[in-house]
């Protein structure tokens, strides 16, 4: 199937992020994409390729690469791309927008708008994979540095609408230029490379920038403090605060003019369900700095903090906004909006990213809270975090703290 326009240029725009980090080094224009000609075979070595892949349900994208087993250098990048991330970005924004259909059920340059710049991002991302780069899942928490990070759409509320004008960065990051210096750069004849490439990293840590990959982000086994996926903010707590108010918001003004005119009713629900649980990533991160930990991928003698656990204050004020997400104020969904929610019509019927419900046909207002509960519950309570009793040593008092602490 063709790619069409204007998703094709968000592909090509993305992928042309990095032309900034080469141009940085000295590349001039050297990092370029182009259209695919049409005799070329996409299997084709010579050829790096992006690939728009239709698929029946949301999943992954990736960025994959053939690389020569010898000297492990990348011959070939090859990147697919899930065609669905359209439609969850485009949701999103259907389901954040004040009464988007009240008066034109062609008003949908905004949903399409956030979801181009969704995937500008993603192009960028899996791009990036492809030129041997990881995950750097605390990227976010220094003011978007990597492309190489999940970005989630950061909103502010706005005369009481939802503002989407900073929801996704437009450009390479500050790591992404690190990461292409260190591992791209050409350096003059005589120059001793080992030490060209520590100052690199250096200037990175001593500018703060973080890096922090996957084994240490997710919500289930990870630890550190500031990477997470889908999350934003250097305060991980005052983000999940503003993100609250950004969905009490939307919700107060979630209405039927969130659908088009001859849509089916049982449609709203499926709009609703992003934006009821719009504070679960976030949420999934601020679990993460309770019994968490600040460290480094240090190398002996490089000065960086080795290990440290989160500081008492850091835990209390996160700990104060993840109970928000367990108050009944927060998480039940408001009586007045139960009534647009009717038993599904025929040919509506529920998927796997609708509602759980225990009600048969009939709308379950309580089981949405309970899944919202029990998934900051359960990751709160994690087994992995356990529970340790500290007594500290020193000053006769006992400390009590969530998870892993040092005696
Ligand atoms: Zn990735």
């Amino acid at each position: 199937m063709v790619l069409r326009e204007p998703v094709r240029s968000a592909l090509l725009d993305g992928g042309r992020w990095w032309n900034q980090a080469f141009e940085a080094i000295g590349y001039k224009n050297a990092f370029q994409v182009k259209m695919l000609p049409d005799d070329a075979d996409p299997l084709d070595v010579r050829y790096n390729v992006i690939q728009w892949v239709h698929r029946c349900t949301r999943g992954w994208s990736y960025g994959a690469s053939v690389a020569d087993p010898r000297t492990g250098e990348i011959i070939k990048g090859h990147v697919s791309l899930g065609s669905l991330r359209i439609r969850q970005d485009f949701l999103i924004a259907q389901a954040l927008m004040n009464k988007p259909f009240e008066e034109r059920d062609d008003n949908y340059q905004p949903m399409l708008d956030l979801a181009l710049a969704r995937i500008r991002q993603l192009s960028a991302h899996e791009i990036g994979h492809t030129l041997g780069f990881s995950h750097n899942f605390a990227a976010s928490t220094n003011g978007r540095a990597s492309v190489m990070d999940y970005p989630h759409p950061q909103f502010s509320v706005k005369n009481g609408e939802i503002d989407f004008s900073n929801a996704y960065d437009t450009g390479i990051g500050e790591w992404d230029k690190v990461i292409v210096a260190y591992a791209y750069s050409d350096f003059p004849e005589g120059t001793n490379e080992r030490d060209a490439l520590n100052e690199i990293l250096e200037k990175a840590t001593s500018d703060g920038l973080r890096y922090i990959s996957d084994q240490d982000a997710g919500p289930q086994g990870g630890a550190h403090m500031y990477a997470h996926l889908w999350d934003n903010g250097q305060s991980i707590s005052s983000e999940l605060l503003d993100m609250l108010k950004v969905r009490e918001t939307a919700i107060a003004n979630f209405s039927i003019d969130n659908i088009r005119t001859n849509e089916a009713n049982s449609v709203l629900e499926d709009v609703f369900a992003p934006l009821y649980f719009f504070h679960r990533y976030q949420t999934e991160a601020a679990t993460k700095v309770i019994g968490g930990l600040d460290y480094n991928y240090s190398v002996k003698g490089d000065g960086q903090l080795t290990v440290a656990p989160v500081d008492k204050r850091t835990q209390d004020q996160t700990l104060k906004a993840i109970l928000l997400t367990l108050d009944a104020n927060e998480i039940a969904i408001p009586k007045d909006k139960l009534s647009l929610f009717p038993p599904r019509a025929i040919g509506f019927g529920s998927t796997r990213e609708s509602f759980n419900g225990k009600t048969g046909v009939s709308f379950d207002a309580l089981s949405a809270p309970e899944t919202a509960a029990d998934m900051t519950l359960g990751l709160l309570l994690h087994p992995r975090k356990g529970f340790k009793i500290d007594t500290a040593k020193g000053h006769g008092s006992k400390q009590y703290w969530f998870g892993r602490s040092f005696g």
